[in-house]
């Protein structure tokens, strides 16, 4: 395949993309409820002329473009939920729900999707395999991957590998246009945890006769960062935060207990489960030296994002061969957000992509998550190229090693 012209292609359905997305933009949705965001999909899909499977995790949507030629399975994913956000961005196609914005991007990578879903039903002649694209709920929470596999997304045909892309500001470094591709962990798991020391409540002035959850909590939450600075691998990035601290009513009165709550991040899963046993062994030493008790809860999230060499260099070298070198950079640290595309990368190799969405000449600069977060519409078509010329040489090179190793 002649990826010079699939990239012309790309370009020509730029305005479809952009009608895609708006129309979705105008739509946001929350959680595992997407009943029309996904019935977009779906519609669209099937206008495409592609076999869709709903109801995976609720609101999933899978297509499933067949090649011609019997062959491996490569999916493509993008997330389609929104945030509780409402929108102040003043936009012409606006949420239309109150309280719920596209304040991430999703709306964008389900658009471009659909647009690299467009490109290869458009050369299904020419697919060595199949194309599986896995429109999923939940990103922000929580969480449509885990159980969309659970549902059979990765069966029937089994994906063999899997690419995911986000758009924005995640990595600042990535222009306007361009993919950045990391290798390794890339993004952090995210976790959550709760802490509370239980002691004995009294007179502020009479310590003696108390035992005082608050001074315990001063020396847990030096003895936790201890954690972070002299148990872990300094070249390993971890994050321990504590976000809030309630205990206490009066400033004269010892209360009988503190509350903490926090999360961890971390970009290797040995070192995730290592701090999870050390912080609760370091809650109870401590609590107990001080004669308090504890009740600690760990909640595991998404874990972290690590990506495939071999599905990572060959979508380099795609994007690469797509937009020259200078629409390609290769990310050198991670990020210690996390993602939901995690869980199938636990599973099947594969890697996930950034597209800078962010740009300063149009005044378009805002972060995810904000009532005023936009993108550059302008890069929409990369994304869709990106994703569709992927999965198309990918198949390529896999059916012919395979084709090879039978004879
Ligand atoms: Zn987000
Ligand atoms: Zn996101």
């Amino acid at each position: 395949m002649n990826l010079k012209a699939l990239r012309a292609e790309a370009q020509e359905l730029q305005n479809e993309i952009v009608k895609w997305r708006r129309d979705l933009h105008q739509i946001p949705e929350l959680g595992l409820d997407l009943p029309e965001t996904s019935a977009y999909v779906e519609r669209t899909l099937k206008e495409l002329g592609i076999p869709v499977k709903t109801g995976l995790a609720k609101s999933g949507v899978v297509g499933l473009i067949a090649g011609c030629e019997p062959g491996p399975t490569f999916a493509l994913r993008a997330d389609m939920d929104a945030l509780p956000i409402q929108e102040e961005t003043g936009l012409a196609f606006a949420s239309r729900h109150p309280g719920r914005m596209h304040a991430c991007g999703h709306d964008t990578h389900t658009a471009m999707l659909l647009g690299a879903a467009k490109l290869l039903q458009a050369h299904c002649a020419e697919l060595k395999g199949n194309v599986k694209l896995i429109f999923q709920p939940a990103e922000e929470g929580p969480g449509g991957a885990e159980p969309m596999i659970r549902d059979g997304v990765l069966a029937d045909p089994p994906v063999e590998a899997i690419l995911g892309m986000h758009i924005g500001t995640i990595f600042k470094e990535v222009p306007a246009g361009v993919i950045g591709v990391g290798y390794g962990p890339l993004m952090a798991s995210l976790d959550r945890f709760y802490i509370k020391v239980i002691g004995k409540g009294g007179h502020g002035a009479m310590p003696e006769t108390t035992v005082d959850p608050v001074a315990i909590t001063g020396t847990l939450i030096g003895a936790l960062q201890q954690l972070v600075s002299r148990e872990q691998k300094p070249t390993h990035p971890l994050v321990l935060t504590i976000g809030r601290i309630q205990g206490g009513s009066a400033y004269n009165v010892i209360p009988s207990f503190v509350e903490l709550e926090g999360t961890v991040r971390a970009t290797r899963e040995d070192e995730r489960q290592s701090i999870a046993r050390r912080m609760e062994a370091v809650v109870a030493g401590i609590t107990q030296g001080l004669r308090a008790s504890y009740e600690f809860k760990y909640d595991f999230g998404y874990p972290p994002l690590v990506t495939d060499e071999g599905v990572t260099r060959h979508v380099e070298e795609t994007a690469r061969e797509l937009f020259g070198p200078e629409g390609v950079m290769t990310l050198s640290e991670p990020t210690m957000g996390g993602e939901d595309m995690a869980f199938f990368l636990e599973r099947v190799p594969g890697t996930f992509i950034f597209l800078g969405g962010a740009n300063p000449a149009k005044g378009i600069v805002r972060a995810h998550h904000s009532s005023t977060f936009d993108v550059d519409e302008a890069v929409f078509w990369r994304g869709s190229a990106a994703l569709a010329a992927s999965a198309l040489t990918w198949l390529d090179k896999n059916h012919k090693q395979r084709h090879a190793s039978r004879r």
